[in-house]
């Protein structure tokens, strides 16, 4: 099959079109970090007091690394395993409007948590009509974590456009709330077992909430979203999500990706009508002027692939904070 991208025929056989995926969850800063956390939390609370030492290694040496470079590394970690969109949760920075790898959700309202961020009302309240309103929810195995979707509700935060992310520590009567109020929810099931050991139900994946998967950041969860999607089968076989409904996105058609198969890493990806990340056979096709654009990306377990940003020199840059062993969600990345 043969598919016409920037006015350059490429040959497309042996391989699947699939719209491009969607993450619903990442700290795109995060995306050179390794995981923090030595055992299992009660609640995410107890976690980020844990690890959060701005002043000791390895945090210290990560933090150095100016914020645009790690961004822009966040955009790479999804863009290589076929994500076209991400939701960066934190505010929208002006990097991604100028030539970011991936597209970012740019409406939404957001919150941390009930844990930190004081204000919540007034967050929820500046929420532009008909944008997600996104917030950390029940991430925690304890009283507090069950609790804290009727807090939500206490508030005036909860309606059809609340997005709760984790909702692990939810029980049943939380589950029939979040239902009935017809909240969405957006499941990072590796992050969840890291930090907490545990993660949501198969009957409450089944249970008609509308889900979305995301990975969290590498601080709490290795790999990227196709390492997500095999856990999530491996929990509770497949199961198709809904992430452009609970974020309420118009579809786009101009973002898509060529693979061997759903779950694979992708050979193509395009975004805007325009190609992103390429394998090495089918930029062979690409005219000189067009392939002087591209740059290789090698990471550890993953075929090598040419994008269209420096990667080279952001190596370069990382590698004088963080020495030699530049790793993007654990996947040494080699020049
Ligand atoms: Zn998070």
């Amino acid at each position: 099959m043969k598919r016409l991208v920037e006015g350059i025929e490429l040959d497309l056989d042996g391989l699947q079109i699939l719209p491009g995926l969607i993450n619903a969850h990442d700290h795109l800063e995060f995306a050179l970090f390794p995981r923090l956390g030595q055992r299992h939390y009660a609640n995410a609370t107890e976690w980020a007091r844990d690890i959060y030492h701005p002043d000791q290694s390895p945090v210290r040496e990560h933090l150095q690394i100016p914020k645009s470079l790690r961004l822009q590394w966040g955009g790479l970690r999804n863009l290589a395993c076929g994500v076209t969109t991400v939701c960066h949760h934190n505010p929208y920075e002006a990097v991604f409007d100028d030539d970011f790898p991936v597209r970012v959700v740019k409406s939404y309202g957001w919150a941390h948590s009930l844990a930190f961020e004081a204000n919540i009302r007034d967050r929820f309240d500046a929420t532009p009509p008909g944008a997600p309103f996104l917030i950390h929810a029940g991430e925690g195995t304890d009283e507090d974590a069950a609790a804290e979707i009727f807090k939500l509700d206490e508030l005036g935060v909860l309606d059809e456009r609340t997005v709760l992310i984790h909702a692990v520590g939810f029980r049943s009567d939380g589950w029939k709330l979040t239902r009935k109020i017809g909240a969405g929810v957006v499941w990072c099931p590796r992050s969840n077992l890291f930090t907490l050991g545990r993660t949501l139900s198969q009957d409450v994946i089944a249970s008609g909430i509308p889900m979305a998967l995301g990975t969290d950041s590498p601080l709490t969860a290795e790999g990227d979203l196709l390492d997500e999607i095999r856990a999530a089968r491996e929990l509770v076989g497949e199961y198709s999500f809904d992430a452009a409904r609970i974020l309420r996105l118009s579809p786009q058609p101009d973002d898509w990706i060529a693979a061997p198969e759903f779950g694979e890493p992708p050979e193509l990806v395009v975004v805007g009508d325009r190609i992103r990340l390429i394998g090495p056979r089918l930029a062979r096709a690409l005219p000189t002027r067009i392939c002087r654009e591209f740059y290789p990306l090698k990471m550890e377990t993953r075929l090598p692939v040419l994008v269209r940003w420096n990667v080279p020199r952001m190596l370069e840059e990382a590698a004088q904070h963080l020495g030699e062993d530049v790793r993007l969600a654990r996947r040494r990345v080699c020049a």
